[in-house]
């Protein structure tokens, strides 16, 4: 038996399984589940770009 696939998300960090995660929008890299159920669809670098962040308010 071979360990379970582990990736590391490209959102929050951390390492989970390949089979439980799901592909950024913007690069379809790697987003772990607990991410995408808190609504991150795309992963850090694609946030960074625009693409799937909140605009940034005047209050920020
Ligand atoms: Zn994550
Ligand atoms: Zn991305």
């Amino acid at each position: 038996m071979t360990e379970v696939d582990k990736m590391i998300c490209r959102a929050c960090g951390n390492e989970e399984r390949a089979s439980e995660g799901y592909p950024c929008d913007g690069c379809e890299t790697f987003i772990c589940v607990v991410c995408n159920l808190r609504g991150v669809t795309h992963c850090k670098a694609c946030q960074d770009k625009g693409e799937g962040a909140a605009p940034p308010g005047p209050g920020t």
